[in-house]
């Protein structure tokens, strides 16, 4: 995957998939509907070289200890390519807890869920050698709040249901099949929408728009509508957003691992051209301004790459390991909320350590910014993540205690933002509009131990001493005067 990712290859199908965005069809020439989503060459070449990886799959098809780690490994490469394929690889890898739910699901669909190749051909289950899977949840009215959702689901004669309404954002509509929510009259239910149905002929799913994003261009993001859309329910009637939050704790860890995947390819961008560039008659890499600010990312590149491969070792071990188990709750959207925080910033940032350079479309720089909100966005925003974080802390006890095992070194540093989380924690008026900072200060307290154990001596120090002692700036590059930032920064130089 490496290879692939540092591929001149790879980035010119990354530039020319973006460039060249997908198109919605909705009719043929005859006026019939049509619904179909035409995509660049290179992004179904770049589709391609995902799953054919086992990007989607790996996971769940090695059962070695540490496949979770290795797909996690995958995934963050992947992203130091190219992001708008990451979305339908994520929600393929995602659906196949929700399709276990459903043994007969599980018999038709998995192994072409889980095969290592790509069909785009708009073909039944049959036919195809290979299936993707996206998801359908958000509505005009409200995501965060998906109580709010007006879908119908009505009974037919089979056993099957057949939806109506719209749904408002549906990234990936080409996928094969979907999982998405709809009301009973028994509540909110989860369903599962092929888009081909076994006779051959096309289910009705009616792609009225597709989103004018601000990045994320490659994938293709629609509105659509229901009109009599055959499904079948997945897990129990009425209990469809509790089916669904399976499926958003592995999406969540797929973009936390994504981000800190972004952070390393900017700073890769910014380390490159501080090597190469001269200006005042040194190498960029050797001002020492210059090296401030790029100890300073690098710093942020290694705190993230640590907290999302710490994540992904407590997925791959939560099977069996309780306390693992009871970290994957609560670090997920701890660093879920975080890292995407962090990113935006962080691109800008190695942004401008190119200049003019950087502003420009042919630097990955570009693409890589406009990218960098969405992932704060999407499965979760931020103030809903943290509420999230909230609700797990007053529900699950024991989770507090087991991050808490895991933070505590019996280091004094990382003590204090502990301290100041249990006392805002102590005033439950206070718990909701201060949950950011709560989440905030368990984030850094948790990258703060990671760098402790993990990173070198020196940098660890700087990490604490900028992150959680406050001797630091509000602007990237403003490490203390004791951080050795030459050092520092030759230490990922070395790395490249
Ligand atoms: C590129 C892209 C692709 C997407 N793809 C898909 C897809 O494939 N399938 C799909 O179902 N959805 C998709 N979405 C939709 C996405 O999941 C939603 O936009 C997201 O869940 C937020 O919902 P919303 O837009 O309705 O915002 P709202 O729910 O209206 O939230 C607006 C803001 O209010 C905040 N907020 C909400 N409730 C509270 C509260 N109680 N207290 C404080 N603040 C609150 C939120 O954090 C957010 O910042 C996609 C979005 C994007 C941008």
């Amino acid at each position: 995957m490496g290879e692939i990712v540092g591929s001149e290859g790879m980035q010119s199908l990354a530039a020319q998939a973006n460039r060249f965005p997908p198109e919605l069809r909705s009719h043929d020439r005859f006026g019939n509907r049509i619904d179909t989503v035409e995509y660049h060459p290179a992004y179904h070449e770049l589709m391609f070289l995902a799953f054919k990886a086992g990007l989607h799959s790996i996971a769940w098809t090695d059962e070695r200890r540490g496949a979770w780690i290795g797909r996690a490994a995958l995934n963050y490469l992947w992203n130091q390519g190219e992001n708008g394929v990451a979305c339908p690889v994520t929600m393929t890898f995602a659906s196949v807890r929700v399709l276990r739910n459903e043994p007969s699901l599980t018999r038709e669909w998995e192994a072409k869920v889980l095969a290592c190749d790509y069909d785009p051909r708009p073909l039944p289950l049959a036919e195809k050698r290979a299936v993707t899977i996206g998801m359908a949840m958000t509505e005009r009215q409200g995501g965060s709040d998906l109580r709010a959702n007006s879908c119908r689901a009505v009974l037919s004669g089979d056993g099957e249901y057949e939806l109506h309404g719209q749904k408002w954002f549906c990234s990936a509509p080409m996928s094969d099949a979907f999982f998405t929510l709809a009301n009973t009259g028994e509540g909110l239910t989860c369903f599962f929408v092929p888009r081909s149905l076994p006779d051959g002929g096309r289910n009705p799913f009616l792609i009225q728009r597709l989103k004018d994003k601000c990045g994320n261009r490659s994938n293709a993001s629609s509105e659509i509508e229901y009109r009599g859309t055959r499904a079948r329910i997945v897990g129990q009637e009425g209990r469809g957003i509790a089916t669904l939050i399976e499926m958003a704790h592995l999406t969540r860890f797929d973009i936390v691992v994504a981000c800190a995947g972004m952070m390393r390819a900017a700073l890769n961008q910014a380390f490159h051209h501080a090597l190469h560039r001269r200006a005042f008659g040194r190498r960029l890499a050797e001002q020492p301004l210059m090296q401030n600010v790029l100890a300073d990312l690098a710093l942020e590149t290694e705190a993230a790459a640590l907290l999302a491969f710490r994540l992904a070792r407590a997925f791959d071990r939560s099977g069996d390991d309780e306390i693992e188990r009871r970290l994957v709750r609560l670090m997920t959207p701890i660093a879920k909320y975080w890292l995407c925080k962090r990113l935006p910033p962080l691109v800008l940032e190695a942004m401008e350590c190119l200049g003019g350079n950087g502003y420009v479309e042919e630097a990955p720089l570009a693409r890589l910014y406009r990218e960098a909100p969405l992932n704060g966005i999407w499965e979760g925003s931020g103030n809903v993540i943290c509420l999230d974080v909230l609700r797990s802390l007053q529900k699950e006890p024991e989770s507090m205690q087991a991050l808490l095992g895991e933070i505590d070194l019996g280091d004094e540093r990382l003590r204090e933002p502990i301290r100041r989380v249990s006392a805002l924690l102590r005033d439950p008026a206070q718990a909701e509009p201060q949950s950011r900072r709560i989440v905030e200060s368990l984030a850094l307290a948790l990258q703060a131990s990671l760098m402790v154990r993990h990173a070198s001596r020196h940098a660890a120090d700087a990490f604490c001493a900028s992150r959680l002692d406050g001797d630091w700036g509000r602007a990237f590059g403003t490490l203390p005067a004791a951080v050795r930032c030459g050092e520092l920064a030759e230490r990922q130089r070395l790395a490249l």
